[in-house]
């Protein structure tokens, strides 16, 4: 649901200022449909089912794995692929993965949405409807911004969608948004009021690395992103989230622990090193080379968790499922999808959390 399309529909009809706000609450508490709200008026309710539709989603298909984690593909109006994420705990974390694009503009190597085409930021209530959804079914209290796409670079959507997530039981500071180190956002969220929890895709402490596995590096090096999280931190006195894919060969040597505990103080950020769920592209490392990197990290005196696998069994990696049914798509003649891939991460203070 479009909570501004609602408001200014609800103005026009010369409803009063409450209703919007009415409305949206049963939305945002899980309701099915207008049909549910029994302290709207059934003729509004009626003309609001005509003019402000219920969602601006379209399911296309849900996967549920055996461990709770439930992946959703959907449609916008204009046909764009965009996928959400459902992460079940065992201590009772329920942590929604959200897209803020279908597709993605950056192209880091390793990443499937980064691979494909990009479509176009989406709106709040395009974002808003993905948290919705899963809402219907469950309670949820944490929201990761680490589907597809870059949030910072749809920032005002991005925090118009916080400004809502409250009311759907997630707070400010259990929700948490993931950036490849896009400087202008970084600061932006450091000035805003909301205490959102920032992550940065780090993934190599060394420039010309970094710069190979995400070209976005040329564009804002990573001392400068440090520079920029420093300032956040300094704004905010919250710790920053690194996360770390790990890659065989490539990223995951001792060497390479030593440099990333060399650029990051441990007083400022806390690693998550994220087992990678492979695409093509890379393989990931062997457990047993994530625990040796994480002790290398844990003896320079920085702070390492290992994410949860969680989705495996149910193409939960970047882009499987939206790229499964283009295939599908494609194979019956239907029109392949304009872009497509997917990214899930950890609850803001997880311990331990999703794989994409
Ligand atoms: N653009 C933002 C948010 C989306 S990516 C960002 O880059 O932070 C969310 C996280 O998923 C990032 O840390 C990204 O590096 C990671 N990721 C992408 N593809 C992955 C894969 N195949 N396996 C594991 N992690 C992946």
């Amino acid at each position: 649901m479009d909570p501004a399309l609602l408001e200014s529909t609800l103005a026009d009809a010369g409803q009063p200022a409450f209703r919007a706000r009415q409305v949206w609450e049963w939305a945002a508490r899980g309701a099915a449909g207008y049909g549910e709200m029994t302290n709207v008026p059934a003729a509004l309710r009626e003309e609001l089912d005509g003019r402000v539709p219920f969602s601006s989603l379209e399911l296309v298909r849900e996967a549920f794995a055996t461990d709770g984690t439930v992946k959703a593909l959907f449609r916008t109006h204009d046909g764009r692929s965009v996928e959400a994420v459902l992460m079940q705990y065992r201590d009772g974390r329920r942590s929604v993965c959200l897209s803020s694009q279908s597709g993605c503009p950056l192209t880091c190597t390793f990443c499937a949405t980064g691979t494909m085409k990009f479509g176009r930021n989406l709106t709040a209530g395009e974002i808003l409807d993905q948290a919705l959804h899963f809402r219907r079914e469950h309670e949820i209290n944490h929201v990761v911004f680490m589907g597809m796409g870059e949030p910072m670079m749809n920032l005002p959507q991005v925090l118009e969608t916080c400004r809502r997530l409250p009311s759907m039981g997630v707070t400010h500071r259990r929700t948490a948004v993931s950036t490849v180190g896009w400087i202008p956002g970084i600061d932006a969220l450091a000035e805003e009021p909301m205490p959102i929890r920032l992550a940065l895709s780090l993934h190599a402490a060394d420039e010309a690395l970094r710069s190979q596995i995400m070209p976005i590096n040329d564009r804002y090096p990573l001392a400068e992103v440090l520079a920029a999280c420093e300032r956040f931190y300094a704004a905010k006195k919250r710790q920053v989230f690194v996360e770390y894919v790990m890659l065989a060969g490539v990223n995951d040597q001792a060497v390479h622990a030593r440099e990333l505990a060399a650029v990051l103080d441990p007083r400022i950020y806390k690693v998550n090193l994220i087992p990678y769920n492979p695409t093509g592209m890379y393989d990931g490392s062997p457990r047993a080379v994530i625990e040796r990197f994480r002790a290398v990290l844990e003896e320079q005196g920085v702070g390492a968790t290992i994410r949860l696998t969680m989705g495996r069994d149910i193409d939960a990696a970047c882009g499987q499922l939206a790229a499964k049914v283009a295939g599908e798509e494609a194979s019956v003649g239907a029109e392949a999808d304009p872009g497509a891939g997917e990214e899930s991460g950890p609850a803001p203070d997880a311990e331990a959390a999703a794989a994409p």
